[in-house]
């Protein structure tokens, strides 16, 4: 992972949507949003629309996965406790979003999905790779890794 000169880190707050930024030191202390106080991580997606979507791609110094998914899709259902282990094995590493296609559709039109779940993976303001299907945990974790390391 990439860290800036100064050793800052910066993320979104799912609560407030404020931009954060602090030490890198403070991630594995449970940080806490500057502006509503609430914690920077959950171990849990979360839930983003099209406006939150945009501003955790480009504010988020850690890689920001996606779960395009749409209420009345029976496989992404399914995906969806696995996607919630997902999130809590990540911890802090990762933000792990969630965006649902036929509350948000101009998203999906801006980023272009076709398939439902789609699973995309940015980094530093760009899309590295998505992935159509749902998938078991192990595969899905392989997958991240493996875009990560390719970087
Ligand atoms: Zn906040």
């Amino acid at each position: 992972m990439n860290q800036d000169v100064d050793h800052k880190i910066k993320l979104v707050c799912e609560h407030c949507s404020a931009t954060n930024q602090f030490p890198v030191e403070k991630l594995d202390h449970e940080p806490q949003c500057g502006k509503c106080h609430n914690h920077l991580f959950t171990g849990k997606p979360i839930i983003v629309n099209s406006q939150s979507l945009i501003k955790h791609i480009e504010n988020s110094d850690l890689p920001v996965l996606v779960d395009f998914w749409a209420p009345w899709c029976g496989p992404c259902q399914a995906f969806a406790p696995v996607y919630e282990d997902f999130a809590q094995s990540v911890g802090n590493q990762m933000r792990v979003l969630k965006l649902d296609t036929e509350a948000n559709q101009q998203a999906a039109m801006d980023f272009n999905i076709r398939s439902i779940p789609t699973l995309a993976l940015f980094g530093g303001g760009r899309e590295l790779n998505r992935m159509s299907g749902a998938l078991p945990l192990p595969q899905l974790q392989q997958w991240v890794v493996q875009q990560l390391t390719e970087e």
